[in-house]
C-alpha cells in the first residue's frame, strides 16, 4: 500500500475521480450529460464509537464496520482500529435539481434516471474502490454490494438496513438529518452516498457539529419546515418522517410512474430534496 495517511487519502480520491469522471457517470440521455456533480469524500475510523451507538439504537442486525468487513473477508485477522471506512457524496447535477424542482407530485425524468442509471453507475463505483484497494493491499468490502445486505424492522425506527451509508456518512462528518430524515451536507441534500470499509489507516474526517440534526433550520432555530410543503402525501411533519406512509408512495405510485413515463426502474421520489433552503447547501 502507499506509504503515508496523506498519500493513501490522495490515491483513493483520485480513484474515485477518475471514476466519476469516466462515460458510466452518465443520465443515458441524448444529452451526454452526466448523472453525478464532483463527489466529495470523508473518513471514519472502523472503531468510532459511534457505530456501535448506532447498532444499540437500530437493533442487533445492524452492522458495525468490523462485522461487515468479515462477512467479506471471514478468515482475515483484523480488529475495528485496524479499519477505515471511506464514504462518499455525489451531488445531484444543478440541471437535474432545477427540474426536479419544478415536480410536485411525480420525479422529474432527471432525477428518475439518476436514482436508476446514476445508482448503477453508484454500485459501480463502490465494487470498483474495493476492488483497486484490495489490489493495492488493502483488504475492502462494499457492505452495501454484500449478498447479506437487507431490510429489516427496528424497533424504534421501523424499517432499516443493516448498513446505512447516511448514517456512516454523518459519522464521517459529511452532515447531519434533517426534518425529512435526509442527511444535509455541505453540498445539501439532494444527493447519493456510497461506502467502503478496509483495512487501512486512514485519519478520521473532523465532524464540524456536536449533535446529529444541529444543520437543520427546524431543528437548530425552530423555523423552515420547507420540506414539510414538498411531500406531496404530507409524510413529512412536526414529529418528522413518516417512514411507512413515504414507503407505500414510492412503491405504489412514484415507481409505476417513472417505469411507465420514462422507461426507468428503481424507486425514485426526491421531491423534499429540493426547493429547500438546504437543497444544495447546509443552511447553517
Ligand atoms: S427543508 Fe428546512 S426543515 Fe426541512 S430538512 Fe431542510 S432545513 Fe430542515
Ligand atoms: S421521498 Fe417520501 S417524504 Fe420525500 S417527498 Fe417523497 S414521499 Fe414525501
Amino acid at each position: 500500500m502507499l506509504n503515508s495517511r496523506e498519500e493513501t487519502r490522495s490515491w483513493i480520491e483520485s480513484v474515485i475521480g477518475e471514476f466519476c469522471a469516466s462515460a458510466g457517470n452518465s443520465l443515458q440521455m441524448q444529452t451526454g450529460e452526466p448523472a453525478w456533480a464532483e463527489p466529495q469524500i470523508a473518513y471514519a475510523r472502523g472503531d468510532d464509537p459511534l457505530f456501535e451507538q448506532l447498532k444499540n439504537d437500530i437493533g442487533p442486525f445492524y452492522w458495525t464496520p468490523l462485522e461487515a468487513f468479515r462477512l467479506a473477508w471471514p478468515n482475515l485477522d483484523a480488529t475495528a482500529a485496524e479499519l477505515a471506512v471511506i464514504v462518499y457524496i455525489l451531488p445531484q447535477t444543478e440541471a437535474t435539481r432545477l427540474d426536479q424542482r419544478e415536480a410536485t407530485e411525480f420525479p422529474s425524468e432527471r432525477w428518475a434516471r439518476s436514482r436508476f442509471h446514476g445508482e448503477e453507475f453508484n454500485c459501480a463505483l463502490r465494487l470498483h474502490l474495493a476492488e483497486q484497494l484490495t489490489n493495492a493491499g488493502s483488504p475492502a468490502v462494499a457492505p452495501e454490494r454484500l449478498a447479506e445486505f437487507a431490510y429489516r424492522d427496528s424497533e424504534r425506527f421501523g424499517i432499516a438496513s443493516n448498513w446505512s451509508e447516511r448514517h456512516t456518512a454523518w459519522i464521517a462528518g459529511l452532515g447531519t438529518f434533517g426534518l425529512s430524515d435526509g442527511l444535509i451536507t455541505r453540498l445539501g441534500k439532494a444527493v447519493r452516498f456510497g461506502s467502503v470499509v478496509a483495512r487501512v489507516d486512514l485519519e478520521a474526517t473532523s465532524r464540524a457539529y456536536a449533535g446529529h440534526q444541529d444543520w437543520c433550520l427546524w431543528y437548530a432555530r425552530g423555523t423552515c419546515g420547507a420540506c414539510m410543503k414538498r411531500c406531496p402525501i404530507d409524510a413529512i411533519t412536526e414529529s418528522g418522517h413518516d417512514k411507512p406512509a413515504c414507503f407505500d408512495y414510492i412503491r405504489n405510485v412514484t415507481t409505476p410512474y417513472v417505469r411507465e413515463n420514462y422507461g426507468t426502474g428503481a424507486t425514485p421520489c426526491g421531491l423534499c430534496q429540493v426547493r429547500i433552503p438546504c437543497e444544495s447547501r447546509s443552511p447553517i
